[in-house]
């Protein structure tokens, strides 16, 4: 029997039964981590975690750059400076997203840019398949094919390990090699994203033939093809598939995507297949202000713009010509949370102009590019696992995390369980 202070910690701040705000604490003894501290951006005011006192923390650990786990992060740089583990790539990118959030959101957020500021200059860099120490806890990073830059994460802790996916993608895409977790010990416990843990992915070359099919379609027919898509990750996807495909009708960049393309060239070890990128983010027009952007979307073509859920951004600015037009198309790229526009427009074909929900007359359409594992991918992840870990689901939409769970325990015969908002496990 191990004594009470000898317990490992481990409690669900957030993204417990939901896509948004992830954040873990780990505690053992007087060693404190966190593993990211995102933002829940629904259509209002962003959601942060539940608050833990920043002077607890000892080291931040955050997986990617994407908002739902790093958005909240400066809140810890108010009056601390704990040190934040990522790569440089994130730390980048993380920048330019947390401070577009606080553009748009400042109001709402319990941190300014300078907290931002602190948090860069706090920031430690860290690669996939390397460890380090902080007080009681060795953490070693994995690649996890999600994002350019995002890791997953093993934390030896009190003698336990804990290992947490992030957003994990196993499967090659065109922008990124699937996740690796070669050299993954035996773990006790395995928190693991569910976002499509009860769907399956189409077979990624047929959408892909789908996608320039319906962009062709649309452009020859004199319309204007809107794909909102999220600035890092997604857009350059979207970029590489049009030109792996050798799609030659004019495609436009706007928003966030036109630096996050910047920044991604700039790092090609980070990216499956450099030249490529290269070559798509060059032949691609990056929209230079207001009236370059008027032309763009008077011509046809096709433009690639955040916000990927069509809550804001140059995407709103496009969506409000494309939608009141049936020769255009909006073609929606990725998982839309519950609570969008991007959600709303696909299960009722409405979107909000002027601040009236309107029947859109473009075409709409949904083609599944996701970065996430599907649901067989999410399956053979659990079954590759060593040892019997407990395994804990988050990062989806409650059904998702239950029935991941359910099917956990009774095919696989670990103990799994969806974790709730606030909800502890001891180890
Ligand atoms: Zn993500
Ligand atoms: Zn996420």
């Amino acid at each position: 029997m191990r004594h009470m202070k000898d317990k490992v910690e481990v409690r669900f701040l957030g993204g417990a039964r939901e896509v948004g705000r992830s954040a873990i604490l780990m505690s053992y003894r007087n060693t404190r981590l966190l593993l990211d501290y995102g933002v829940l951006v629904g259509d209002g005011k962003p959601e942060l975690p539940i608050h833990v006192p920043p002077r607890d923390i000892d080291a931040i650990i955050v997986t990617h750059a994407h908002l739902d786990h790093s958005g909240a992060v400066p809140f810890f740089y108010i009056s601390c400076t704990p040190p934040l583990y990522t790569t440089s790539l994130t730390k980048q990118l993380s920048d330019i997203l947390i401070r577009d959030l606080l553009n748009l959101s400042h109001y709402y957020l319990p941190f300014e840019v300078l907290e931002l500021v602190t948090m860069l200059d706090n920031t430690r860099k860290v690669k996939a398949e390397k460890t380090v120490k902080v007080k009681d806890a060795t953490i070693t990073f994995f690649r996890a094919g999600h994002i350019p830059g995002s890791l997953s994460v093993l934390v030896e802790i009190g003698g336990r390990y804990i290992w947490y996916s992030g957003d994990i993608n196993t499967i090659d895409t065109r922008l990124l090699t699937g996740a690796s977790l070669e050299g993954l010990p035996e773990v006790d416990l395995a928190i693991i994203e569910s976002t499509y843990a009860l769907t399956d992915h189409p077979d990624r070359m047929e959408n892909e033939r789908k996608l320039i099919e319906v962009l062709s379609d649309v452009v020859d027919g004199g319309g204007l093809a809107l794909v909102p898509a999220f600035s890092v990750g997604r857009s350059q996807e979207i970029l590489c598939i049009l030109e792996a495909h050798g799609f030659e009708y004019p495609v436009a960049v706007d928003g966030m995507a036109r630096i996050a393309s910047k920044i991604l060239i700039q790092h090609p070890k980070e990216i499956r297949d450099p030249e490529l990128l290269r070559r798509a983010v060059k032949k691609a027009h990056f929209v230079t202000g207001g009236k370059d952007r008027e032309k763009v979307r008077k011509r046809p073509g096709v433009v690639v713009s955040p916000a990927g859920m069509l809550t804001g951004g140059a995407a709103a600015y496009y969506m409000e010509k494309v939608a009141k037009n049936p020769k255009d198309a909006v073609i929606l790229v990725s998982y839309q949370i519950p609570g969008t526009p991007g959600r709303r427009l696909l299960d009722e074909g409405r979107y909000e102009l002027k601040g009236k929900p309107v029947k859109v007359k473009c075409r709409v359409e949904w083609l599944d590019f996701s970065s996430h594992c599907g649901r067989k991918e999410l399956h053979e992840l659990v079954k590759s696992l060593k040892g019997s870990p407990t395994v804990v689901t988050v990062h989806g939409e409650a059904e998702a995390c239950k029935e991941f769970a359910a099917w956990i325990r009774d095919e696989v015969g670990f103990k799994a369980m969806a974790a709730k908002l606030g909800e502890k496990v001891v180890l």
